[in-house]
């Protein structure tokens, strides 16, 4: 298992270095968003919704790699839309990886088969295809009959290439927890480690009736451990962000941790909520008002428990008070006696809606663009 004992020496050095640097922000995992196209439509997901002049954009290799640059997070996370659309994946992942940067490339595994040449086994690079749980769940979820076989297909044909395979499960409500833990032992026969994050509430997402609330968050996956006592799930996670899942510790986001560059630029302020953007990640880290954002700050993050917001703190946690990381891995995560106490939601300040400002914006500068460039050619072919 070279990978993650890898990923975890030099992620642990990076935050310890961090912590003597006295640094109190800073990146672990860049989001990097290179197009948001995707050859799925799924219930939750508010990635996507979006009109064809920006289905369409994508981010250059260069953008790409510069952005890892600017960043300096040790880790790249790169969601969408389905990755494996852009034409040169291969490219920004070569790019990545000869940075020595750890690459998680998300992916619904549809083309991943067909597209596993452009890339080679690395231990700085893993595949994270997305499974929400077992067949019936996952078609449903994914909307589309047959994907999680494909999926499972893809699975086994990059592991037999070398390739290093994790899956991430968003769950939602409604996913009895006896199936959640009957998918966590097939992905432990399937040989593969999961990431496993309630769904945030997207604004944009078609189906609004299934997002978690935090208490029920907590029940679930109370129940969820429960089944897992004994059992050796492999979850990529650490042992305080699943105590946290289960309801016994009190975390605020850390939202930088896990910045997100997108064709809109840097997003504020993080991976699930795109309030605004900056031109440079030093722009986005120091015109952010971070303060504004969280549970019990802003309406948006009220019922948010998703990893991207606090895999960073329990990380940030583990660095600054490693005591509490070594009793909560010893101890093992606690499924019953009461709950850490909920942040209170009365002092939070409503939801502001920016979404269709933001798009016509993008959309005035992709039209602004493409007047430059056909004056350009009327230019050069007059000339
Ligand atoms: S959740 Fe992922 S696979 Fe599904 S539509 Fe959104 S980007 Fe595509
Ligand atoms: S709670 Fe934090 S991580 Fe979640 S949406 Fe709000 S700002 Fe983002």
């Amino acid at each position: 298992m070279a990978v993650p004992f890898l990923k975890e020496i030099r992620l642990g050095a990076y935050l310890v270095k961090q912590k003597l640097l006295g640094r109190e922000r800073y990146p672990l995992v860049l989001m990097l968003e290179p197009l948001f196209r995707c050859n799925l439509a799924c219930a939750g997901c508010g990635k996507i919704d979006y009109p064809d002049a920006i289905l369409n954009r994508r981010m250059s290799v260069q953008e790409c790699l510069d952005a890892v640059d600017e960043c300096g997070a040790p880790m790249v996370a790169i969601p969408g839309g389905e990755p494996l659309i852009h034409r040169e994946i291969g490219e920004i992942v070569k790019g990545i990886v000869a940075r020595k940067k750890f690459v998680s490339l998300c992916t619904n595994a549809l083309l991943l088969e067909k597209k596993l040449h452009l890339f080679e086994p690395s231990p700085y690079l893993f595949f994270s295809v997305h499974l929400d749980g077992l067949k019936e769940h996952h078609d449903k979820s994914v909307c589309q009959e047959g994907v999680f076989d494909r999926a499972v297909s893809a699975i086994k044909a990059a592991q037999a290439k070398g390739f290093a395979v994790n899956v991430n499960a968003t769950i939602f409500d409604g996913h009895a927890p006896e199936e959640i833990a009957k998918f966590l032992d097939f992905a432990n026969e399937l040989g593969v480690a999961v990431s496993i994050s309630p769904g945030y509430a997207y604004e944009r997402a078609p189906d609004q009736e299934h997002f978690l609330h935090r208490r029920k968050t907590k029940e679930l996956f109370r129940r969820v451990f429960a089944f897992g006592k004994g059992k050796k799930w492999n979850l990529v996670h650490s042992g305080l962000f699943l105590d946290f899942l289960a309801g016994n510790q009190e975390f605020h986001c850390t939202p930088w941790g896990m910045p997100t560059r997108n064709i809109f630029g840097w997003q504020k302020p993080c991976y699930l909520l795109g309030e605004g953007y900056a031109k440079t990640f030093r722009e986005l880290m120091e015109t952010t008002d971070w303060d504004a954002y969280g549970t019990g700050r802003y309406e948006k993050c009220a019922n948010c428990m998703a990893h991207c917001g606090y895999e960073p703190t329990a990380a940030h946690m583990a660095a600054t008070n490693p005591l509490k990381a070594l009793w909560v891995m010893v101890r093992g995560v606690r499924t019953d006696g009461p709950m850490a106490p909920e942040i209170a939601l009365d002092g939070q300040r409503p939801a502001q809606y920016v979404f269709s400002d933001q798009v016509e914006k993008k959309l005035s500068e992709i039209r602004a663009a493409e007047a430059r460039e056909r004056m350009a050619k009327t230019d050069t072919s007059a000339a």
